[in-house]
C-alpha cells in the first residue's frame, strides 16, 4: 500500500523522465524564431508549451529539421484566441496552425486516453470496427500525450519554461541506438492508423534508422490496410515519401514491405518488370539530386514514371484485341491507368492534366516535322517531356530514342531545326555520329500500333 508520505506528485513523476539543459545538445538558437515566438506566447498565457516530433528528433541527431510542432495544454480554442494568425484544422485530429507567411507552425493539444467509441468519448473519439481511429479529439496530460504518438523518437519534448527534454518512452536510447520502435503494441498501432506503416519507411529512409523486428514483421502482413485510407491522405503521404529528397531508399523499402504494390496497384501487378523498376530508381535517383540542390521537383513527372510502363502495356494491349489506331488506344489506356491510380491516390487534377501532358507529349515528340517541333518545344511541359524521353532512352537502351533525344537536344541548343532533318538518308551510322550530323528521326512503330513508319516531313 502506498502511504501518502512516499506517494510521488505528478512534479515527481515528471522529473524522472527529465533531462534537464545541461545533459542534451538543443540549443535555442538550433530552434526557428518563429516557433519560439509561439511556445512564448503560450508560455507566457500560462499554458505549457513543448517542441515535439521532428523538431527534437532531429536537432538531437544533428539534422535540420523540416518543421517545428509544437504541443500545448492549451485548446485549439485557446490557442486561437492567442495568435491572430490562427486557423483551426482538421476533424479527425484537431489542430492549431500559426500562420507566418509562408511558415506554418503547428501546435496540438496534448492526447490522452480514451474510453471506448460507445463511452462518454463518442463525440471526440471515433474508431472504426477493424480499430482505425477515425476521430481523435480527446485531450489528455504531456505523459498521455506521450504515449498516443507513433514513434519512441518521435515523442521527446522540448520545454521551453526550463528547456529539458522530457523523455516518456526511451526515445533517447533509441535515438542514441539508430532505431525505430512503435510506442505500444505494434499491430493495435498499425490498425488504429495504418499511415503509421508508411511513416516507419519514410523515418528508416530519411534517418538511417533501423526498423525494430516487432515493428517491421507486421507491415507486410497489414499492408492491405492502406487500401482504406481516404486517397486525400495518402496523396499527401506519398509527396513525403518520394520527394523528399531520399526517394530511392523509400522507393526500395516501400516495395521490400509491399506498401508499394497497395498504393500503386497497378505497378507490377503481373510481377517486378526490370524496365519500370530502372527507370522509377533512376528518375528518383534524379530527384534526390534536384532537392539536395535546392531545386524544384513536381509529383507529375514522378507519377508520370511509375505509370509509364503499366501505361504503355494497356494501350498496346487495347490496341490489339480492339485493333484500334495505337494513339487512340493510348488515349484511353491514360484514362483508364489515371481513373485506377486516383483511387488509391487522389492526385489533384492540375497534377493529372501536367502527368497527361507529360505522356502524350512522348507520342509528339518523334513527329516533328513543320512547325510541330516549335509547338512542341513551347509546351508548357516540354523539359519535363524531353527529360522523360532521355530516361526512356538510357533504360531501354534504344537507339530511336537516343537519336531522337539527341535531335531535340540539339534543337534546344540552337533553337532551330537541326538544318539536316529533311536530307538524311536512313543510315545506321546515323547513331554514331554527333548530333550535327544525326539522321532525322522516324516516327516511332509502336508495337500493336496500326501504323507504319514513315519518316515526317510534312506539316501539321
Ligand atoms: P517530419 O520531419 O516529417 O515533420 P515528424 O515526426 O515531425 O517528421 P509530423 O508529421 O510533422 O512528423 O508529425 C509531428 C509529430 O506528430 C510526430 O513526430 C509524432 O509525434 C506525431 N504524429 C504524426 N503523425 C502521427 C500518427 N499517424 N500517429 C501518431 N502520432 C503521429
Ligand atoms: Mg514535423
Amino acid at each position: 500500500m502506498f502511504t501518502k508520505k512516499n506517494k510521488k506528485t505528478p512534479a515527481e513523476i515528471l522529473d524522472i523522465y527529465k533531462i534537464p539543459r545541461e545533459k542534451h545538445s538543443i540549443s535555442r538558437k538550433d530552434i526557428d524564431e518563429n516557433a519560439l515566438k509561439v511556445l512564448y506566447r503560450l508560455h507566457n498565457a500560462g499554458f505549457r508549451a513543448l517542441l515535439v516530433g521532428g523538431g527534437v528528433r532531429d536537432l538531437l541527431l544533428g539534422i535540420k529539421p523540416k518543421d517545428f510542432d509544437i504541443t500545448t495544454n492549451a485548446t485549439p480554442e485557446e490557442v486561437k484566441d492567442l495568435f491572430r494568425n490562427c486557423r483551426l484544422i482538421g476533424r479527425r485530429f484537431r489542430l492549431a496552425h500559426i500562420l507566418f507567411g509562408r511558415e506554418v507552425i503547428e501546435v496540438a493539444t496534448f492526447r490522452g486516453h480514451h474510453d471506448d467509441d460507445d463511452g462518454q468519448d463518442a463525440q471526440k473519439v471515433k474508431q472504426s470496427k477493424g480499430g482505425m481511429l477515425l476521430r481523435d479529439n480527446v485531450y489528455g496530460s504531456l505523459e498521455e500525450d506521450a504515449e498516443r504518438r507513433d514513434f519512441t523518437v518521435n515523442a521527446l519534448y522540448y520545454d521551453i519554461a526550463d528547456f529539458a527534454i522530457y523523455d516518456f518512452c526511451n526515445g533517447m536510447q533509441d535515438l542514441a541506438e539508430r532505431k525505430l520502435t512503435l510506442i505500444g503494441d505494434p499491430e493495435v498501432r498499425y490498425r488504429e492508423d495504418p499511415v503509421r506503416m508508411m511513416r516507419a519507411i519514410r523515418f528508416a529512409a530519411k534517418l538511417n534508422l533501423t526498423i525494430s523486428d516487432s515493428c517491421a514483421e507486421p507491415i507486410r502482413r497489414l499492408a492491405p490496410l492502406l487500401q482504406d485510407i481516404p486517397a486525400a491522405r495518402h496523396f499527401d503521404e506519398v509527396i513525403k515519401l518520394l520527394l523528399s529528397g531520399q526517394g530511392l531508399a523509400t522507393y526500395r523499402l516501400l516495395k521490400e514491405y509491399k506498401l508499394l504494390q497497395v498504393l500503386f496497384p497497378i505497378l507490377f501487378k503481373d510481377g517486378e518488370d526490370d524496365k519500370a523498376n530502372a527507370i522509377i530508381e533512376q528518375a528518383l535517383i534524379d530527384t534526390d539530386a534536384r532537392i539536395a540542390q535546392g531545386k524544384r521537383v513536381t509529383p507529375a513527372y514522378v507519377y508520370a514514371i511509375m505509370l509509364w510502363y503499366p501505361l504503355e502495356q494497356r494501350a498496346q494491349e487495347m490496341s490489339f484485341e480492339s485493333g484500334m489506331e495505337y494513339h487512340d488506344a493510348f488515349l484511353l489506356a491514360m484514362n483508364e491507368v489515371l481513373s485506377i491510380q486516383v483511387k488509391t491516390i487522389a492526385i489533384p487534377k492540375r497534377f493529372t492534366a501536367a502527368i497527361r501532358d507529360i505522356w502524350i507529349l512522348q507520342l509528339r515528340l518523334p513527329r516533328f516535322g513543320g512547325k510541330r517541333a516549335q509547338r512542341v518545344h513551347q509546351h508548357i511541359k516540354f523539359r519535363a517531356a524531353f527529360d522523360f524521353l532521355s530516361l526512356r532512352a538510357k533504360v531501354e537502351r534504344s537507339k530511336e530514342l537516343a537519336e531522337l533525344t539527341a535531335w531535340w537536344q540539339e534543337y534546344q541548343t540552337h533553337n532551330k531545326l537541326p538544318e539536316h532533318s529533311y536530307s538524311y538518308k536512313t543510315t545506321n551510322k546515323a547513331i554514331e555520329k554527333k548530333p550535327e550530323a544525326a539522321k532525322p528521326y522516324k516516327k516511332r512503330r509502336y508495337s500493336g500500333s496500326k501504323r507504319t513508319a514513315t519518316a515526317v516531313s510534312s506539316d501539321d
